[in-house]
């Protein structure tokens, strides 16, 4: 998490923020699952083919496993930070979910902190961006 979490919690609000990053890694899920398709499938044609075309099936099996890899590692990483923020995302006084605005941030360590406000109690709290 960086100041693009920041700045976009200030701008479009915990919730919004939230959905787009569960439909953002869902859909890095899906590139995934579609590059083991074409992983699978460039093997089958390779153990078919023969000469410069097992060559490039060679290709298009690796370029699958690249993609499929860092769709993957994409995939893990939004829903991780996404579920890192919610977990937080509750005022400790009255329970609101995500109903906060960002009043100032700060980097401490490697990690970047946000100090909130619940919009229903104005409670304030820190909220760990992660590194
Ligand atoms: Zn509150």
């Amino acid at each position: 998490m960086n100041v693009n979490f920041a700045d976009s919690v200030g701008r479009v609000g915990f919730r919004k923020w939230y959905e787009r990053q569960l439909l953002s890694s869902h859909a890095h899920m899906v590139l995934a699952f579609l590059s083991v398709i074409a992983l699978v499938a460039s093997m089958e044609a390779f153990r078919t083919a023969s000469g410069e075309l097992q060559e490039l099936d060679v290709i298009y099996v690796l370029l699958s496993a690249v993609i499929g890899g860092w769709a993957l590692r994409r995939y893990l990483f939004l829903l991780m930070r996404a579920e890192h923020a919610a977990n937080q995302a509750s005022c400790p006084d009255c329970g609101e979910y995500g109903r906060f605005r960002v009043v100032r941030q700060r980097p401490v360590a490697q990690e970047l902190e946000l100090d909130v406000c619940c919009r229903k109690c104005a409670r304030e709290w820190v909220i760990s961006a992660g590194p």
